[in-house]
């Protein structure tokens, strides 16, 4: 990694692309298949998908895992969407359905949900289980 740029991967297509690190926030979109690398939103990773735009992502990632019967995963789920857009362009904020990928959420051990997990180059540093406000959410990839 330098300091002028960094690799991104694309959640829609798993294509790394390199984006100048100025350029970060300004809606940078894959190389490859057009779409938006960092839109400030949310974006939903699966057990197909999740090492490739995880791991090769050169930014703080946070991971939300949810599920959709978790009353509390859809209370948390606007503040973590307002903490996307509050991070847009310095961290990926991504979501994992824990029901429809058991392999991403058995391999990070995830008892109850909502947990959020920070990830840096790949590997865990910070995790925080229960419904928590945007602020906090921001905090945790800030950190
Ligand atoms: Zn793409």
């Amino acid at each position: 990694m330098d300091d002028t740029s960094r690799h991104i991967a694309c959640a829609h297509c798993g294509a790394v692309n390199r984006v100048p690190a100025a350029r970060l926030a300004d809606d940078p979109v894959c190389g490859r298949c057009g779409q938006g690398l960092l839109t400030g939103e949310p974006v939903e990773l699966t057990d197909a998908n999740f090492d490739q735009v995880v791991g090769r992502t050169e930014l703080p990632v946070l991971v939300d895992f949810w599920a959709a019967w978790c009353g509390p995963c859809r209370m948390m789920a606007p503040a973590f969407a307002q903490a996307a857009a509050q991070l847009k362009g310095q961290a990926l904020l991504v979501k994992v359905d824990t029901d429809a990928n058991p392999r991403v959420a058995g391999r990070f051990a995830i008892r109850s949900i909502p947990t959020l997990v920070r990830l840096d180059g790949g590997r865990e540093t910070a995790r925080q289980s229960g419904a928590v406000p945007a602020g906090q959410i921001v905090s945790l990839a800030r950190r």
